[in-house]
């Protein structure tokens, strides 16, 4: 086996270079990731699951192109990891939940079905928190996931795993999901580029549900090119998911290498009260550079941004207490016995879900309750619509809209896990983006003091990934050495 490997440092593009000049075989990437994922998760916990069977023979399928000389497919060889709220055929899912923890699907989900056959390789499923309910990985009933670039710390949630993956090198790519920030928030502690897509772009077929009108399936990769390469890939209209959108798909690749000179970009004056200094000032040096670059940069405002927490806490709920009614021990899920079936139900999910997901279930049925219904659950939508009008309103004025993704780097495990409303304010900058539908993410901008990673957050208008992808990418090569 080769052991030379960088792996580390893949990307899509050095992959095929590799394989190419026969410096390693698909199968021998394989192998290294895996023996690699496996040897490092020891100190992240960021896989649930391994997948060696099927990674070897995504891999020999490559392999066997190239015997026969055939064209690679984009992702040839590439090893990526899977989210486990997003579905797998044979291979276990979990949600990060004692009640899945022995589910094996009977089918994958349209994205991961479209990446392997493009030849990526899953080498595993990641922890994150239980049914994506959290902001910090420490909600998983297998254990917290540790950030790679300091152990003591939190890779941010939900989608730790993924992030963590791909910032530690055991995958080059990863799938995660985003309700309310799982993608950008992991993605800005980890040091790694997630991208939250427009609402309908990618179908959600396959990604267990938790609050349906928010959940979004997206990449994280080292590079910006990277996550533009799997979005492409996964983006697009499934019959199997009705309210995937029938957009057609642009050539992000080609609309990033644009220059972004003359491009209007806001800067949300709600999202910069109250940022810690060290954000702050890592956040103004990157719109700096984008001055630099040629953008023409103004304040904007946000209005009605401080709704968005309590918003998204009654919508979000509302719809995780019926998408989570499924888990009943008779349906799915692992089942714990009692005298009657009322019983089943009620010892199956109290013994099943975790205190986070009881939370939200019980905050859910309550919003949703006949006496509350008006005074909350309709309220919300409301709100929701004004939230969502404020991006129409200010993407009159600006191509894009620059904001942190978080107004602290990563914290210490424990540190907020005893507030709950504490850990909820880790999302205040990145749920908007989902309760109006918006295509947003994050991009590495820089560090604090003590090297833990600061995201810089992009929104653009609804399918308009290729502006908030040709910010991106001209930001990320102007700050690479
Ligand atoms: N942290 C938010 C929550 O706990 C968002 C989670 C997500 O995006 N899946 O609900």
């Amino acid at each position: 086996m080769s052991t030379n490997i960088a792996l580390p440092s893949l990307t899509i593009e050095s992959i095929r270079d590799g394989l190419r000049r026969k410096e390693f075989s698909a199968t021998e990437l394989a192998q290294a990731a895996l023996a690699f994922a496996e040897k490092e998760n020891s100190k992240t916990n960021a896989f649930l699951t391994f997948s060696q069977e099927r990674a070897l023979r995504s891999a020999a399928r490559v392999d066997d192109d190239i015997a026969r000389g055939l064209d690679l497919p984009p992702l040839a060889g590439v090893p990526l990891a899977v989210k486990d709220v997003i579905v797998t055929r044979g291979l276990r899912t979990t949600c990060a939940s004692r009640i899945l923890e022995h589910y094996v699907p009977p089918y994958d989900a349209t994205a991961v079905v479209r990446l392997e056959a493009e030849g990526a390789v899953i080498i595993g499923k990641t922890n994150c928190d239980e049914f994506a309910m959290g902001s910090s990985n420490e909600n998983s009933a297998f254990g917290p996931v540790r950030n790679p670039k300091a152990l003591d710390r939190v890779p941010g949630g939900s989608s730790g795993g993924s992030a963590a993956a791909v910032a530690q090198g055991t995958a080059v790519l990863s799938l995660g999901s985003d309700t309310g920030g799982s993608i950008r928030q992991p993605a800005s502690f980890c040091g790694v580029v997630g991208v939250t897509p427009t609402y309908g772009r990618v179908s959600r077929f396959g990604l267990v549900a938790f609050a349906s009108s928010l959940d979004h399936i997206g990449p994280f990769a080292r590079t910006v090119e990277d996550a533009a390469t799997v979005l492409k890939i996964i983006a697009g209209r499934d019959e199997l998911d009705s309210t995937s959108a029938f957009a057609p798909v642009d050539d992000y690749h080609a609309a990033m290498k644009h220059p972004v000179e003359g491009l209007k970009i806001g800067l949300p004056k709600e999202y910069f009260e109250g940022l810690g200094s060290e954000t702050g000032s890592v956040i103004g040096r990157a719109i700096e550079q984008l001055k630099k670059l040629g953008c023409v940069v103004r304040e904007i405002s946000l209005p009605h941004t401080k709704y968005a927490l309590s918003c998204y806490y009654i919508v979000a709920t509302a719809e995780a207490s019926s998408n989570l009614a499924r888990y009943d021990g008779v349906r799915y899920s692992s089942r714990t016995d009692g005298s009657t079936l009322i019983d089943v139900y009620r010892k199956t999910r109290g013994h099943g879900f975790g205190a986070e997901v009881k939370r939200r279930i019980m905050l859910g049925t309550y919003v949703l309750s006949a006496g509350y219904y008006d005074a909350y659950y309709r309220k919300a939508q409301q709100v929701r619509n004004l939230i969502a009008r404020d991006f129409t309103n200010a993407f009159a004025e600006v191509d894009a809209i620059v904001a942190p993704v978080s107004p602290f780097t990563a914290f210490k495990i424990g540190e907020k896990v005893d507030d709950p409303l504490a850990m909820y304010l880790s999302d205040v900058y990145t749920l908007t983006g989902d309760l109006s539908g918006v295509p947003c993410m994050s991009v590495p901008c820089g560090e604090s003091a003590e090297g833990l990673p600061i995201g810089l957050q992009i929104f653009a208008r609804h399918f308009d990934e290729s502006t908030m992808f040709r910010l991106a990418y001209n930001y990320e090569r102007s700050v690479k050495s």
